[in-house]
């Protein structure tokens, strides 16, 4: 990631990690932080589960996790892999035959503790298999799971913990000469994750999958998250993301790529920002704001736009965004363009013209894109 030498105050070191694949998507590295989300349908229900994969890539998932629980689930994988168009990644507890098979069926990694999936002619069955198909893997430690030997030693899920579980699970793919894969130590507890996230950094150079694990319904956990996954990019730490909410999957894409693009580390679709209005307000900016979050849902090219009810911080904002719309009063507003007035606009016309502007702005930007290549 290239560093902001005018704005210092702006960068992000990221921890140096490995690079591995999940499919064509890279993890680690220099890689951008990936976005994932996972299914909560039937497995087996293909169609159900095809298209929350669907609408979750739409909206920029990058991978989907998947369950297969069962032989029906890792039957419908095939279809599922096949018809994806972002890599898929078979999610697997205890039975190392799901494991094969899900590689068999293609997907493009495997979420599994080779510790928990029996002796160590199991775990080289499936490390063939992975190496076969051209799986990675990923080792998800979990506070809620940890292994009984730890519990013991430690009393309780604590970073140490994790920490020794997961490098433990870790030192099982080594021994078996096997490195594409990344690590997980999850826990619903933010100041526990942070710690078992802190020390595992510090421990791997594997590619690090940043969660908090059961965050919470949609606007508790999405919170929680960004406390806990925000804390952790910020220190450089995290190669791909899944924020953890019971809701649609299409949410976490959504708070996952609100968490990198508050902190600068992705950019994708239209980033709005807004006051939060008072007396001031030349127009409605809740109502407006809340209309253009929906209207401009299907622009992906990166572009900030600010709606700002008065003078006091319209101008100063539209500084620093490509479009913006300043209240002026007597019905209607002030459009800046790169930070310059452009013209006025009444306010029952704001929401559809700047609704076309943005669209006309991201089909330029397409358009030069298309002529570099
Ligand atoms: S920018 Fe103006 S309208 Fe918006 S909150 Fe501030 S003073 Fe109020």
């Amino acid at each position: 990631m290239s560093l902001n030498p005018h704005r210092p105050w702006r960068n992000i070191t990221r921890r140096p990690s490995r690079k591995i694949w999940v499919g064509k998507v890279p993890v680690g590295g220099d890689a951008p932080i990936s976005v994932q989300t996972m299914t909560n349908t039937i497995t087996s229900d293909v169609k159900a589960t095809l298209g929350q994969v669907l609408r979750a890539a739409d909206v920029g998932a990058d991978i989907v996790r998947v369950s297969v629980p069962d032989e029906d689930a890792t039957r419908a994988l095939k279809e599922i892999c096949r018809e994806s168009p972002v890599p898929i990644v078979a999610d697997i507890h205890f039975h190392y035959k799901r494991a094969i098979e899900a590689a068999e069926a293609g997907a493009a990694c495997l979420r599994i503790n080779p510790g928990n999936i029996g002796d160590e002619s199991r775990v080289r069955e499936v490390i063939k298999a992975a190496k076969d198909h051209g799986c990675s893997m990923r080792i998800g430690v979990n506070a809620g799971s940890l292994e009984k030997h730890l519990l013991d030693k430690y009393g309780e899920p604590c970073p140490e913990a994790m920490l020794e579980s997961g490098m433990d699970h870790i030192k099982i793919l080594q021994d078996n000469d096997f490195h594409e894969f990344k690590i997980s130590v999850k826990a619903s507890d933010v100041f526990l994750a942070a710690a078992a996230y802190t020390a595992l950094a510090e421990a791997t150079d594997a590619p690090i999958h940043l969660g908090i694990t059961e965050a919470g319904g949609l606007m508790a956990g999405t919170v929680k998250s960004a406390v806990g996954l925000g804390n952790l990019l910020w220190a450089g730490i995290g190669d791909t993301i899944r924020v953890s909410l019971s809701a649609d999957p299409v949410e976490e894409v959504k708070v996952g790529y609100e968490i990198l693009k508050s902190l600068g580390l992705r950019t994708r679709g239209v980033q709005i920002i807004s006051c939060p209005s008072c007396a001031r307000q030349g127009f409605d900016v809740i109502k407006t704001v809340d209309a253009l979050e929906r209207r401009l849902e299907h622009i992906k090219t990166p572009m900030s736009l600010s709606i700002i009810g008065c003078v006091v911080n319209g101008p100063g904002e539209a500084l620093m965004t490509d479009i913006g719309f300043t209240g002026g009063g007597a019905g209607s507003g002030m459009v800046y363009l790169a930070g310059k007035q452009s013209h006025r606009l009444s306010n029952d016309q704001m929401i559809d013209e700047i609704v076309r502007m943005v669209e006309d702005r991201a089909a330029q930007i397409a358009a030069e894109e298309q002529a570099a290549e």
